[in-house]
């Protein structure tokens, strides 16, 4: 029998959709109470996830799900700065992220 290998799955705050937590991004309340965006992981505090499209988050943002994920208030300045970030870290000349 081959090893078969678990993919941990995360649950998108935009489209809900169960993704690999590796395809996701995710989004982290620092202990002080700040959210920001974490590309690598290793930020410490509580996270949620998110696709790498600014349509998901658009979405979490519309419908408050990551303010309720994170149980914490969201300024738009953040929003938009997030927005912003996974913009600038997407792909030049394509977006397959909702394939
Ligand atoms: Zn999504």
């Amino acid at each position: 029998m081959p090893k078969v290998k678990r993919i941990p799955q995360r649950q998108c705050v935009g489209c809900r959709e169960m993704r690999d937590k590796k395809t996701l991004l995710r989004v982290v309340k620092s202990p002080e109470g700040d959210v920001s965006l974490d590309f690598k992981g290793k930020k410490p505090g509580r996270g949620a996830y998110v696709c790498p499209s600014p349509d998901c988050l658009k979405r979490a943002r519309k419908t408050r799900a990551l303010e309720r994920a994170l149980s914490v208030t969201i300024p738009a300045e953040v929003y938009d700065a997030m927005e912003a970030e996974i913009i600038a870290a997407a792909p030049k000349g394509g977006n397959d992220a909702t394939a």
